[in-house]
């Protein structure tokens, strides 16, 4: 017994030290503002933060359904983004799939009061968990969109989570909080966070099961 307790305590060790590293290495990216290839890929986590003044370039309303009672600001992606998540909700369709965009760009006002409105209904626990702080959150850049389903319920199980983590990758998108990877991207699993990086590097990431932190690691 004492064995298998020691043993125990040597994993969880090992477990923890693992743990540890990965954060330091996570936290070695200390830009917003990456080059592979030709490609300028953003990166934005709680240690990463976006200029409070940053705005996309090129906002536009993609023609997907919108779920109920999203604001108009936040129907917004950039443009080539617009293009490809059109495709997206198009082929999802075809097959059967029925998806609705739930929440894209968000200034850093916006953020700013979906955190506020979340304490409120939530706690700050559960807002933590969820919502990123304003400055931290990916959708200040015009390349995430959240998508849900008709039952508004878009768990890891449901058919439509399925095709996207199945699909998004053919048309450039990543599901940018992996199951598994959160003590590297800081966030909790989110089946419907969709992030724009284009269609090689969604593929690759894709294929070799990292998430866009461990991508830039590996690419620099
Ligand atoms: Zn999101």
């Amino acid at each position: 017994m004492k064995k298998l307790i020691k043993t125990g305590i040597l994993i969880g060790l090992v477990l923890f030290s693992l743990k540890n590293l990965n954060q330091d290495s996570f936290k070695s990216i200390k830009n917003c503002s990456y080059m592979i290839g030709s490609e300028k890929i953003l990166v934005i986590n709680k240690h990463n933060k976006i200029d409070k003044n940053f705005v996309p370039n090129n906002l536009i309303e993609p023609s997907i359904p919108f779920n109920d009672g999203v604001e108009n600001e936040e129907k917004l992606v950039e443009k080539e983004v617009a293009v490809s998540l059109e495709k997206l909700f198009k082929d999802a369709e075809n097959t059967g799939i029925f998806l609705l965009g739930n929440s894209g760009y968000r200034s850093f006002e916006l953020q700013d009061k979906t955190y506020k409105n979340r304490i409120l209904s939530e706690g700050k626990d559960m807002a933590d968990k969820y919502v990123a702080k304003p400055g931290q959150s990916e959708h200040q850049t015009g390349l995430a969109m959240d998508v849900t389903n008709k039952a508004n319920y878009f768990t890891e199980d449901t058919k439509e989570a399925i095709w996207i983590s199945e699909n998004a990758h053919k048309y450039g998108f990543i599901i940018r909080y992996q199951k598994g990877k959160e003590y590297i991207t800081g966030c909790n699993y989110e089946p419907w966070h969709l992030r724009y990086v284009g269609k090689k590097i969604a593929t690759n990431m894709h294929e070799n099961n990292l998430v866009l932190e461990e991508y830039i690691e590996n690419e620099n």
